[in-house]
């Protein structure tokens, strides 16, 4: 598929200025719609999953491992990479991926996906902020510089789940949300991904 398709499907629901809590003035993010996500995922070969904190608020978990299966069926490569520190407690996404039942060999630490990423046509961020933060990794002056992130930034497209622009546990701004190739569809990340699969 192309190079950021996001670009071309986002700019149809046109670009917003960002809301942020501090003075750093970090551009526009898009907008994209449940139907723009199916099909982006509609086109794409490999599919990289980081889920957070707000999979497990949303308990969104049975949905993705329903959109998993499905795209799965469709012959799309789909795996999960999980950040140490994802969620709130040691294992947290790995309980819940268990829980719904999504299977064992596609759920991979952060170490086992990081150097995918630039081949990934399509990364879906689930409820996830502080663990996909490049300021970690680029902004020696970011409280969270020197963290470990999972680089999602590096593949083609990159979709955010979450219900606005605010902050994650650790309290500072994700420039990922302005990137080029990123989109945000807002709302309840559980109805997000309902909307996907009835779109797909
Ligand atoms: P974060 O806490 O950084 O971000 C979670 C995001 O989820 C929020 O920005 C929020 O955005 C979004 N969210 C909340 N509810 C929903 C919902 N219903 N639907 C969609 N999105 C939702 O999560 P990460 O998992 O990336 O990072 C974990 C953080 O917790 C790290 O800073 C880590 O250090 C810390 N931590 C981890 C512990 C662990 O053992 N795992 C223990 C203690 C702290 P919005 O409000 O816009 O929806």
């Amino acid at each position: 598929m192309n190079r950021s398709f996001i670009s071309v499907i986002a700019g149809g629901f046109g670009v917003e200025a960002g809301t942020v809590s501090d003075d750093t003035d970090y551009g526009e993010h898009r907008e994209v719609t449940a139907e723009g996500v199916a099909e982006l995922l509609s086109r794409a070969r490999s599919v990289v999953i980081t889920p957070g904190y707000g999979m497990a608020v949303a308990q969104a978990q049975y949905p993705v491992a329903d959109l998993t299966r499905r795209l799965r069926e469709r012959g799309v490569d789909v795996r999960f990479g999980i950040h140490p520190v994802a969620g709130r407690l040691p294992g947290h996404m790995n309980v819940l991926l268990a829980e719904a039942k999504v299977p064992y060999d596609i759920v991979l630490e952060m170490d086992e996906v990081n150097d995918d990423l630039a081949d990934t046509d399509v990364v879906l961020v689930i409820g996830a902020n502080d663990t996909v933060n490049p300021s970690a990794s680029e902004d020696p002056t970011s409280p969270i510089a020197g963290m470990p992130v999972i680089r999602v930034w590096e593949s083609a497209d990159v979709v955010v789940f979450k219900r606005s622009m605010a902050t994650g546990y650790a309290g500072v701004q994700n420039p990922l949300f302005f990137r080029e190739n990123t989109a945000m569809l807002f709302g309840d990340a559980k109805d997000r991904v309902e909307d996907i699969i009835k779109a797909l």
